[in-house]
């Protein structure tokens, strides 16, 4: 913990990599770990296409509302790691967080600095007319469509495209994340096995990036761990609440 803070306290510019492991805590389940959905069940792999969504738009929302619980997804709180990297803000530091979460919760949390890099759950928008949507309306009909008006009153009426990546879209602002951490201090990477690519090549290619430190914190060892100046082997949201205490 000792080098932990020592680490934080010294950077200035610090880029943070979460995943999955950054929400368990929030009560949010892990979609892609070993015991996760996806593993259950190959068929809602495919179902969270983009090419199910194209040839079945109206059968792919009621899917993946049911698989993201997305009638919870405005009820998640949180938790005390997500406030951990907002007050590193709130403390006068640069910290740019990439997550592969979809649940929007470093926003939630106050960060405001946050690259979904999967996508985010809480809107949509229009293929055809590009008109966006937040949560309450893609939760008020089970296939929300676009209400924009298109001349003469008449009405878009097309199904929308959630934010989420879907398997088949491409993730988005990795050439983000290497800008960053090019001129960045420190790179922390949280709740993530660094299993799915392009995040796997993250901590091989910053090691290349001089000056550069580099911690993880995970609750299981990663085929990576070696790669990195310190390796916690905790769950955020407890190392988090024991950092606040003993700062
Ligand atoms: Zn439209």
């Amino acid at each position: 913990m000792e080098a932990f803070m020592t680490l934080i306290n010294q950077a200035e510019r610090i880029v943070v990599l979460t995943g999955a492991g950054m929400s368990t805590e929030s009560g949010i389940p892990d979609f892609r770990s070993a015991g996760g959905i996806w593993t259950e069940d190959t068929s809602r792999m495919e179902a969270m296409s983009r090419e199910y969504f194209e040839r079945r738009p109206r059968e792919f929302w009621p899917k993946f509302k049911q698989l993201f619980q997305m009638k919870m997804s405005g009820g998640y709180e949180p938790n005390a790691g997500h406030t951990y990297l907002a007050d590193l803000e709130k403390r006068g530091k640069q910290v740019d967080i990439f997550t592969q979460n979809i649940d929007g919760l470093h926003k939630k949390a106050g960060s405001s600095s946050v690259y979904e890099l999967h996508g985010s759950i809480q809107t949509a928008a229009c293929p055809r007319c590009g008109a966006r949507y937040g949560l309450s309306h893609l939760l008020k009909d089970e296939v929300p469509e676009c209400t924009a008006e298109i001349g003469d009153h008449a009405v878009c009426g097309t199904v929308l495209k959630t934010d989420v990546v879907l398997f088949g879209d491409l993730v988005q602002h990795f050439e983000t994340l290497y800008e960053k951490l090019d001129k960045a201090d420190l790179l922390l990477v949280i709740g993530t096995s660094l299993e799915v690519a392009p995040a796997r090549f993250v901590p091989e290619d910053a090691g290349r990036i001089p000056g550069l430190k580099q911690v993880i914190i995970n609750l299981e060892p990663t085929y990576c761990d070696h790669l990195f100046d310190l390796v916690i082997h905790e769950k955020i949201g407890e190392f988090a609440k024991r950092i606040s205490a003993a700062t």
